[in-house]
């Protein structure tokens, strides 16, 4: 199983180290065989070779079984003329990862802001939408008429709805509650957002097995404080998801808890669900949960893709070291309420694997 690492910018690298070391130990008990290998992206790619998102990237992420990504700082990247574009972008349109699957739960020893439990998966479109940087196949989806006028078009497809609301159900089916929740704003997107609910509603047809209802965005967002244990399963469109998903991990401890696996049928990215947080870089202080929590989606969704129990298996262990060690204050960073960093909880969530814990 070949891994490509990139490690971005800000506490990328920091993240990406810490989860690194994860690997290795889930790579040693579970003799998994697991290679590493490493591009550079964003700001140091730019000084190496006068693009954030170098060509050969992409050809190393085909190549490759699976990608660990750190997260970029591409709101202040130089504009394209100058080479600055976003690697997410070109890699979830480049690789076709049309899932964007987002985990949010409380964990036992951990405060979190909602006083309730709750475990829930949110299924964010991740091709089209409102992201005017990848929704066209030419050209962006963004432009102003005049300098007064700016337009933004959101993309709705009948196959991308379709896909995401099948992987949605798909993952119910694995779950013990077996509900998946469409959110929507049909009531004034009436078309765009009327196709993704023939879909999804097309979806529940084909897997009864789950139970299905829909609720309005600007409702979700209520509920979700209010009482975050009613959903299970919540499928929606790309920029909904975007914001959702952010109340969600805040909601279970906060960012550096949430991790996201990005992946299409062929290929899978973990990568963070936050940015850079250049507030924090270089003090070997980030929370690297969030990325290690993706490491752990990618080498289930690995093992299932490639029928490779054990790799999944080193996925589930991974989760449940990642709990635990979020129980120890002495060992989870200072985001979270506590004393340790990154590198001092890297190494308690390895010890676990090996258990030496
Ligand atoms: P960017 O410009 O890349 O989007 P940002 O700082 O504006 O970066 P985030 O990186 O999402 O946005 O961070 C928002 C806040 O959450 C920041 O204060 C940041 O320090 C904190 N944060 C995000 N991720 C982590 C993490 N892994 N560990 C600790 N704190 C984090």
């Amino acid at each position: 199983m070949r891994l490509l690492l990139l490690p971005g910018d800000g506490i990328g690298p920091e993240i990406v180290a810490a989860t690194v070391q994860v690997l290795r130990a889930a790579n040693d008990v579970f003799s998994l065989d697991l290679t590493f290998e490493e591009r550079s992206i964003g700001f140091d790619a730019l000084k190496a070779t006068g693009t954030t998102m170098p060509e050969e990237v992409l050809d190393a992420a085909r190549a490759a079984d699976g990608l660990i990504m750190g997260p970029v700082s591409h709101n202040a990247y130089p504009p394209r003329s100058e080479g600055g574009v976003n690697p997410s972008a070109i890699l979830r349109s480049g690789l076709d990862l049309y899932a964007n699957v987002r985990p949010a739960r409380t964990r036992a020893g951990l405060d979190a802001p909602s006083q309730r439990t709750f475990d829930l998966v949110l299924f964010r479109e991740n091709t089209e939408g409102f992201y005017a940087d990848r929704n066209m196949p030419s050209g962006p989806a963004e432009f102003a008429p005049d300098a007064d006028m700016a337009l933004a078009m959101r993309k709705i497809t009948r196959r991308a709805s379709a896909r995401i609301a099948d992987a949605a159900f798909a993952a119910a089916e694995a779950r013990e509650a077996r509900k998946v929740t469409a959110v929507h704003k049909a009531n004034v997107l009436r078309l765009s957002d009327g196709l993704f609910l023939e879909e999804t509603r097309a979806a529940a047809a084909r897997h009864p097995s789950v139970s299905y209802d829909e609720v309005l965005v600007d409702a979700m967002a209520a509920h979700l404080v209010r009482e975050p244990e009613r959903f299970d399963v919540i499928v929606t469109t790309n920029m909904f998801g975007d914001i959702l998903s952010d109340l969600a991990s805040e909601l279970s401890g906060g960012l550096g808890l949430a991790a996201s696996l990005n992946h299409g049928d062929t290929y899978a990215m973990a990568q963070a669900q936050h940015g850079s947080a250049p507030d924090i870089a270089g003090q070997g202080i980030a929370n690297p949960s969030s990325l290690i929590g993706s490491a752990s989606l990618l080498l289930d969704w690995l093992g299932r893709t490639r029928q490779e129990p054990a790799l999944s298996k080193a996925g589930h262990a991974i989760s449940t070291a990642l709990d635990h060690a979020l129980r120890d204050v002495m060992a989870r960073t200072p985001d979270i309420g506590g004393k340790g960093s990154t590198m001092v909880f890297a190494s308690a969530v390895a010890a676990l694997m090996k258990g030496e814990g």
